[in-house]
């Protein structure tokens, strides 16, 4: 970005505040978020006494030597009996932890007594392999309940383990299993997706093939498919957990000890092995999973649809619903297999209350069209959660009205890998709603936005999103690589993390992601956020994605070029490039209307759902593509390349 802060052009008016009964019976109030504001590390230690500590923490934060920071370092617990063992022990082992729902229609139902008994297996088993305390354990799973178990075998046993999405190639997994200098990989043969069995094994035997320090390879059987097998080192779970005792006593680890790596999804570059430890992480995804989702655990059935492979299945699938006891949903496959209601024929069946979400998904299912939700009874929903990307107000008062029945609250959650928890977000029963802006940092945490100088923005301005006080789920490093953590993380700006991100504080203080700073385009001397734009052309009736990029431009500096894909019916002509430039010059004002609008067929999107603009950039500039190697589908950058006439 230059000098000049970003331009505050969206003006988005519609309000809405918390429905009664959400606000009257609410785990937050507006006059417990007031007392929990005032006094930000006493607010942490009271958190952290959600948790069952076998030493309890005296010391809240160490930050002697910024920015390594120790949070309750004095502290010992151990995370999976917090995630499993409680529960059972307070008498709550036949409640269900896990409604499994395979793609294929098989299920399972695993009640926390259950969890336990597996988890302990799995446990022994690992110790049996020669997993110690410390040795890092790869992950390279479908979504399935032996993913969670095998997650929590490793917490239990004090091995960080480091899930690679399963959706990545040999040579991304393989990367990841050596940047991590992992021992173990457990997989399966395979899960399914999109009606088949999608093979595992295969990518576990060519990127095993060139680390040569992975002793065993663990494999759940899923799928039934054929499998090459090396004898000595690869073993069947069912062979090698399913005999083992169900008695394990979990041992207590101090609270600093590391918990999990997990690589970025790399939608701005190459993926950075994020390290999170145990107990100011397990506090934070505990405390915002009951606070930000308003979770009774005694009623309500969750559903976080995100893959286990990203942060947000560690910490809203894994992590925090378990330590709060929660019942969730886990759903193997994809929305639109056998058809494009499956999503809402789950909520059905299982009364979900709480669903949490992606933007891409819910524009997906705007496009797919409004009868197909229409068809199933959602009334019992009452939470709608939203995280990945800024949520376009359209896409959110669409997710609200089609899904929520105009009803429900929705909770915009930005937060990053290394965050590890939700940051920024309105609160269901205390904060008035505004589509399309994450709002207010949570109790504890401290973000504002600055310009260039470090200096915080006057509401009604844009400039860069940071967090000026260290919070319990933060990272602790890089992998590896303490140089490069404080490199991006802490150089920007002095004793402030950068997040990266570009923000505006409204007319009253509120948040508004913007986009990545990388991203943010500059036209004839003004910022303008790639958000804002796509927002305007994502409200236009023919439009269901956007994504929009500024290309180099002899007379402009950069120009914007917009691809957009078309709703069902809608047809490109030749009219369509003035209508949309016409709308988003209304929405927005001239400076932003597009130079060009291409219609695409698909988006590049990282395996995440994110929308990776730089390779769209590069396309617009005719460049080299870049580091594609978390890209969903490489075949649509072709597709994208062709439509392009090569004009600058
Ligand atoms: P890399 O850091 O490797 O480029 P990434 O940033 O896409 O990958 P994640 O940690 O999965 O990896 O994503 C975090 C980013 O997602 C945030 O920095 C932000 O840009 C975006 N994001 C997440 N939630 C929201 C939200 N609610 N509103 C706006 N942006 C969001
Ligand atoms: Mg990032």
């Amino acid at each position: 970005m230059s000098s000049e802060s970003l331009a505050n052009l969206l003006k988005e008016e519609r309000r809405f505040p918390p429905p009664a009964e959400v606000a009257a019976a609410a785990n937050v109030t507006a006059e417990s978020y007031a007392r929990a504001t005032a006094d930000r590390l006493a607010f942490w230690a009271e958190q952290a006494r959600r948790l069952t500590w076998s030493t309890t923490p005296q010391e809240t934060l160490d930050w002697s030597n910024p920015p390594f920071a120790k949070w309750f370092a004095d502290g010992e617990l151990n995370v999976a009996y917090n995630c499993v063992d409680r529960h059972v022990e307070a008498g709550l082992g036949d409640r269900v932890a896990i409604h499994f729902e395979g793609e294929p229609g098989d299920t399972r139902t695993l009640t926390y007594a259950e969890l336990q008994q597996e988890v302990c297996k799995a446990a022994n088993a690992l110790t049996s392999l020669g997993v110690e305390a410390g040795d890092r354990v790869a992950i390279y799973m479908p979504m399935i309940p032996e993913t969670v178990v095998a997650m929590l075998a490793c917490a239990r046993v004090g091995a960080p383990h480091s899930v690679v999405f399963g959706g990545f190639s040999a040579d991304a997994l393989a990367t990841r299993i050596e940047d991590a200098d992992a021992r173990v990989v457990i997989t399966a043969d395979g899960g399914y997706r999109r009606g088949k069995p999608n093979a595992l094994k295969p990518a576990v035997d060519e990127a095993v093939s060139r680390t040569p320090n992975v002793r065993n390879v663990l494999v759940v059987r899923r799928t039934g498919q054929p499998v090459d097998w090396t004898e000595g080192r690869d073993l069947w779970w069912h062979e090698t957990v399913d005999g083992q005792s169900a008695e394990h006593t979990p041992r207590a680890f101090p609270a600093e000890h590391p918990l999990f790596i997990l690589y970025t999804s790399g939608t701005t570059g190459k993926p950075k092995g994020i390290l999170h430890t145990s107990g100011g992480y397990l506090t934070q995804v505990a405390y915002t999973h009951h606070a930000v989702f308003d979770l009774k655990p005694e009623t309500d059935v969750y559903w976080c649809t995100a893959d286990v492979g990203w942060v947000t299945g560690h910490s809203y699938i894994v992590y925090g619903p378990l330590a709060n006891g929660a019942t969730e949903v886990l759903y193997e496959g994809t929305p639109d297999t056998p058809h494009q209601g499956r999503w809402w024929e789950i909520v059905q069946k299982y009364g979900v209350t709480i669903l949490y979400t992606a933007p891409t998904a819910i524009r997906t299912c705007m496009k797919w069209g409004d009868d197909i939700p229409a068809r199933f009874d959602l009334s019992s929903l009452r939470i709608l959660g939203s995280v990945g990307e800024p949520i376009n107000p359209e896409a959110w008062v669409w997710y609200r009205r089609t899904i929520g029945a105009d009803r429900t609250p929705v909770v915009d959650t930005w937060w990053q890998t290394e965050t590890g928890a939700i940051m920024i977000s309105p609160l269901p029963g205390v904060t008035a709603a505004k589509p399309g802006s994450a709002q207010v940092p949570l109790p504890g945490i401290a973000a504002t936005v600055v310009d260039e100088e470090a200096n915080e923005v006057p509401n009604g301005s844009g400039g860069y999103l940071v967090l000026s006080e260290p919070w319990p789920s933060m990272l602790r490093t890089i992998w590896g690589d303490d140089q490069r953590y404080l490199d991006t993380y802490w150089s920007r700006f002095e004793n402030r993390y950068f997040a990266g991100d570009g923000a505006k504080k409204d007319e009253d203080g509120d948040i508004w992601l913007l986009g990545r700073v990388d991203d943010v385009m500059l036209v004839s001397g003004h910022n303008i956020s790639t958000t804002e734009v796509e927002s305007a052309l994502v409200s236009h009736p023919k439009v269901a994605e956007a994504a929009v990029v500024g290309a180099a431009d002899p007379t402009t500096g950069q120009a914007i070029v917009a691809f957009v894909i078309l709703r069902g019916s809608a047809a490109e002509d030749d009219g369509l490039t003035e209508e949309l430039r016409a709308h988003v010059g209304q929405a927005l004002g001239p400076i932003a209307k597009p130079k060009r609008v291409l219609a695409v067929a698909e988006l590049p999107k990282t395996r995440s759902g994110k929308i990776m603009r730089r390779l769209l950039r590069n396309v617009a500039e005719n460049k080299e593509l870049g580091d594609v190697t978390t890209l969903t589908d490489t075949t649509v950058m072709d597709l994208i390349q062709a439509k392009l006439p090569h004009a600058s």
